[in-house]
């Protein structure tokens, strides 16, 4: 069911139950009195597709797995306490090397059996100059119409700038 073994609050091991039927099983710990329900829940992350003054749109090629070697806009993991838009800009100031202006949102995207959700964002750019960060392995800016749509990283990057590009058509 999960990489989890043991209780992190008592070190028990965990076990696989049903707790309420109709809901997946949940590792709930052994030990005789701690009762500690492990939830695994959703990770949150934000992605942002940021145009910079000459109409291209920013995308950076992963030089870490996963999505080695492909395209994805700047973006991460949510930080627990985090507010999402401070996130959004913290990552693009972090991958991109660049200031933005979130300008709307594009949309929220999930997949079966995935643990992320991923809310992206557009924006202008604002301020700096591309800099990719040690993640990347190049950092460019790809016309909307010659979008390396074969070498997205991730599912949710190809869904969201096509949907991106659709609300744009659409105005
Ligand atoms: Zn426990």
């Amino acid at each position: 069911m999960s990489q989890f073994r043991f209780c992190p609050v008592c070190a028990a091991p965990l076990e696989p139950r049903v707790l309420k039927t109709g809901e997946p099983m949940r590792l709930v710990c052994t030990g005789p009195t701690c009762g500690f329900v492990f939830y695994l829940d959703p990770k949150l992350a934000v992605g942002t597709i940021v145009r910079m003054p000459d109409g291209g749109i920013v995308l950076a090629r992963r030089a870490i797995e996963p999505g080695f070697g492909q395209w994805v806009f700047p973006g991460g993991y949510v930080d627990r306490g985090e507010e999402v838009r401070l996130a959004a800009l913290r990552e693009a100031r972090e991958e991109a090397g660049i200031e933005i202006a979130i300008d709307g949102l594009v949309g929220i995207y999930s997949y079966p059996g995935t643990a992320a959700v991923i809310i992206v964002y557009s924006a202008a750019w604002a301020g700096g100059v591309l800099t990719m960060d040690d993640e990347s392995s190049e950092i460019r800016t790809f016309a909307p119409d010659a979008l390396p749509w074969d070498e997205m990283a991730f599912p949710s990057t190809r869904d969201a700038l096509r949907d991106y590009l659709a609300g744009r058509r659409a105005h």
